[in-house]
């Protein structure tokens, strides 16, 4: 079937889906194949709950007129994703970078869509099946789609690029995250800056963050770009007035204060600012989208569990982002302070040494009390009767005794899943 046979069929259809366990009525279900299941297997179980055409590649799971047979179905996702890209003519904006994607992005929508309708990714959504599903959630009321891309080799931000065709696009950092697919931080800068070559190839536009000596470096490389500075006058300026415990910031005289903690965060705000600027959302729209956000999922949220408050930054971590949350945690101004850190995954041959950095700096900074949870960090050669290091998170577990009146930071990759924490507290 040609691509817009196919789209015709999706515009009749409610949405896409891949997960039989989530389908909507009379949607179009696609057959993904992953590790460890056959998306063809469940085509008539999709039928079954109300999917109105099921897209599949093996001859052998055709049922009845509703089945379209395709030659792959990944890659079918992923052209009639651009098919219907271009059919909508809406604008997008592409965000990638190491650290601060979904974040971003969620300030982005939260300013945008105080005077467009918008459409962003969903929760992280954000690989070579995420950007399709994207992609083809935006409907002709749609006016600016913001659209993550995450990436941990080269050439995956180029795809993605391939397909969603991004009119704007704003790297968030360039950092040590996914260092066993990128080689070293050479490779993630190459990797990412695959966004912005893309852009000025095609005469779209750069959004950067001008106070990163890495993006203006590059910025004589690139066409048709705007950015903002906290310290450089010559381009728009935002100030930052406190980081502790939430970032407050002053542009154009107008204050705003926002929900997000730590000087990271700080040009995350920038960068929605600055773009809801360059779409002409007044400031104080702005103002209120930015001060209405509050970071879900486990993403820097500031929890209270009895006397005890809980910076929980247990969504992901990688040698940049653990050093940007210690660094903010120790200096805040509260007494008793206990940080518990997991393992940083994808780190390839840089994990030793990354990890013993971590708990170097744990004492440079002279934090009270840490705990250090995972084969890596049980491994680190750092000794302190101030740190205590356990192999599982069973052995910390058992071994934690409750804090009162704490505050404490607890930051690991996502696979730690040290959001457990919170049911010893
Ligand atoms: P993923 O690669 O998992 O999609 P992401 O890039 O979308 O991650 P977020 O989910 O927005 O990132 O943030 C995850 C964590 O990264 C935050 O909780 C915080 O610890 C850290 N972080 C966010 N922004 C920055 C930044 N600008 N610099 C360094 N660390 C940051
Ligand atoms: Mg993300």
């Amino acid at each position: 079937m040609k691509i817009a046979e196919l789209h015709k069929l999706f515009l009749q259809s409610n949405n896409v889906s891949t997960d039989t366990r989530k389908i909507e009525k009379e949607c179009m279900f696609f057959a993904l194949k992953g590790d460890n299941f056959n998306g063809n297997t469940f085509a008539a179980q999709a039928l079954e709950n109300g999917a109105k055409y099921v897209v599949i590649d093996q001859e052998k799971f055709v049922i009845n007129n509703q089945t379209i047979l395709v030659e792959d179905t990944l890659q079918t996702l992923q052209e009639l994703a651009t098919y219907h890209r271009n059919y909508l003519k809406v604008k997008i904006i592409a965000l990638t970078g190491s650290n601060g994607k979904t974040t971003t992005k969620e300030l982005i929508n939260a300013t945008l869509s105080q005077k467009y309708k918008t459409v962003a990714t969903v929760g992280n959504l954000n690989n070579h099946i995420g950007v399709p599903l994207t992609l083809l959630s935006m409907s002709s009321n749609t006016e600016i789609g913001i659209v993550e891309m995450g990436a941990n080799h080269l050439h995956e931000i180029e795809f993605l690029c391939q397909i969603t065709q991004p009119d704007f696009g704003y790297i968030t950092n360039f950092g040590k995250a996914h260092l066993e697919g990128f080689g070293s931080t050479e490779g993630v800068i190459k990797g990412k800056t695959e966004l912005y070559n893309y852009l000025t190839a095609n005469n779209k536009f750069i959004f950067f963050n001008a106070d990163d000596p890495i993006q203006l470096e590059k910025l004589n490389t690139y066409t048709n770009t705007y950015g903002f500075s906290e310290t450089n006058n010559n381009f728009y300026k935002i100030e930052l007035v406190e980081a502790n415990p939430f970032v407050k910031l002053k542009a154009e005289n107008t204050s705003i204060a926002s929900n997000l903690i730590g000087a990271y965060n700080f040009t995350n705000v920038c960068a929605a600012i600055s773009i809801g600027k360059h779409f002409d959302v007044p400031l104080e729209k702005i103002k209120i989208g930015i001060e209405n956000y509050t970071p879900k999922n486990n993403r820097s949220q500031i929890i209270t569990i009895k006397n005890n408050k809980v910076i929980l930054d247990a969504y992901n971590a990688n040698p940049t982002s653990m050093l940007a949350a210690i660094t903010n945690f120790s200096n805040l101004k509260e007494e008793n302070k206990i940080v518990i850190l997991g393992d940083m995954f994808e780190l390839g041959k840089e994990a030793e040494k990354e990890h013993n950095n971590i708990a170097a700096l744990l004492l440079d900074l002279k934090i009270e009390h840490a705990y250090l949870v995972g084969e890596n960090f049980f491994k680190t050669e750092t000794v302190s009767h101030t740190i205590s290091k356990y192999k599982t998170f069973e052995d910390f577990k058992n071994s934690f005794t409750k804090p009162n009146d704490a505050t404490l930071l607890v930051k690991g990759s996502r696979g730690m899943a040290l959001e457990r924490v919170l049911d010893s507290l």
